[in-house]
């Protein structure tokens, strides 16, 4: 059958590749540590749960309304009042599939054909895709591990064309770790600011995960607080990782300006695509927006404990460099001390997607290749530290052990 030339090329997200290969293997009987996913190990708070399931008894089965119940858009505005600073109401909200879903639409409703979006690479490896497939083409703006990963002004602002669409920030980062201090973050949305045509989409998936105690200048920040770019901010977030809900799939984007035509155009795309999330999901929603300050709080604890310990083992890998992860649970070694070198099982390691074959294959860890990540990440493994200590403790030491032995 003829698929889509824009589908026939598009590259599938390496991340849930690695994760469904390392749950492939485990069924096998192998002993796979999984780096792999970026998904907290935790479960879902039981009244959450609970709230669901009390919801499906009460009836409600039936379609919803497409960009979330009133209940639902209503505490996310609260929350993102309260806790963002954001100038919200319920009707600039819009309930996506995860926030995934929501940086698509946002994509879809701001790329024209010819247009740029700026990343800040190493980013999350679905901006990209998301871009191309609003016809748009993606400006990396480097900022590599010798800038520990983060983006100057003055780097953005090279970066800006008048055909530029919107630019998307993400603190904490997926894959560095990296948290901005509220000023370094404030300091790139002014660029944006000082660029009339462009909209700041702001990813703060996770804003409840970030480690003072690694870096104490790193905070919480949200651009779309600043009200210079009030009118042109998206700010994307979600469950899924405060509140280890990845497979609910709840996200939402808050749009409020230009007379909610974001929000809008969102909802009437979503009306033609998959409709609102699941109705009786709704009122568990409003529930953990509730619980999320105890209930991400006492996670972020276990966190930033694993966030320490990771970037300690990591450190003792001679042929690694490492910047201490001070937010999300990822950290982004560069393993390029490895090229060149060929494995105990006489494989050569020539990049980040040799490396992570053979080291799962030898080793049975697994790592996402950096490759997908950006250009400049092409020579890093990212590391997901969403696990226990003793998985970290072990992974960790069958890698420091298998580096060391390449010759
Ligand atoms: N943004 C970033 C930076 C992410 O890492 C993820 C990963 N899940 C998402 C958005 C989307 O999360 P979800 O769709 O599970 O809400
Ligand atoms: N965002 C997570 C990750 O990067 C989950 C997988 C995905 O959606 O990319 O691992």
């Amino acid at each position: 059958m003829r698929i889509s030339t824009r589908v026939g090329s598009l590259r599938g997200s390496a991340t849930l590749a690695v994760t469904a290969r390392a749950k492939a293997l485990r069924a096998e009987g192998r002993d796979v540590i999984g780096f792999g996913a970026g998904e907290p190990d935790f479960d879902t708070p039981e009244e959450v749960k609970q709230a669901a399931w009390e919801a499906l008894q009460s009836g409600a089965t039936k379609y919803a309304p497409t960009p979330g119940s009133p209940e639902l858009r209503a505490a996310v505005a609260a929350r993102m009042r309260e806790h963002n600073g954001i100038d919200c109401e319920a009707a600039d909200v819009v309930v996506t599939v995860g926030a995934k879903h929501a940086a698509f639409e946002a994509m879809q409703c701001l790329v024209d054909p010819g247009d740029e979006v700026v990343i800040i690479t190493p980013a999350w490896l679905s901006y990209r895709p998301m871009v191309e497939l609003a016809g748009g083409s993606v400006v990396e703006c480097a900022a590599g591990i010798e800038q520990g990963f983060k983006a100057t002004p003055e780097g953005l602002k090279a970066c800006l064309t008048e055909r530029t669409a919107a630019v998307i920030l993400n603190s904490p980062s997926n894959p560095t770790g990296v948290t901005y201090s509220p000023d370094e973050l404030a300091a790139l949305a002014e660029v944006v600011a000082d660029h009339p045509d462009a909209v700041l989409v702001s990813d703060e998936i996770y804003e409840d995960l970030i480690y003072p105690e690694v870096d104490p200048a790193a905070a919480p920040f949200s651009p779309g607080s600043m009200p210079e770019l009030a009118d042109r901010t998206v700010t994307l977030n979600g469950l899924s990782k405060s509140m280890a809900m990845t497979g609910w799939r709840i996200g939402w984007a808050v749009a409020p300006g230009g007379d909610g035509v974001l929000a809008k155009g969102m909802t009437r795309l979503q009306s033609q695509m998959t409709s609102g999330i699941p109705t009786f999901l709704m009122p568990a929603a409003v529930k953990a927006l509730e619980d999320q300050p105890v209930r991400s709080g006492a996670m972020r604890e276990v966190f930033a404990e694993r966030a320490r310990l990771v970037a300690e083992l990591l450190s003792g890998i001679d042929r690694f460099r490492v910047v201490p992860p001070s937010g999300a649970f990822y950290a982004f070694p560069d393993i390029s001390g490895c090229f060149g070198r060929t494995s105990p099982g006489g494989r050569a390691i020539d990049s980040a997607g040799t490396f992570a074959e053979a080291l799962l294959e030898e080793k049975e860890v697994a790592v996402v290749p950096g490759d997908d990540f950006g250009e400049i990440a092409r020579s890093h493994i990212r590391i997901s530290f969403a696990c226990s200590d003793d998985q970290i403790r072990d992974g960790v030491a069958r890698i420091r052990d298998w580096v060391d032995s390449l010759e």
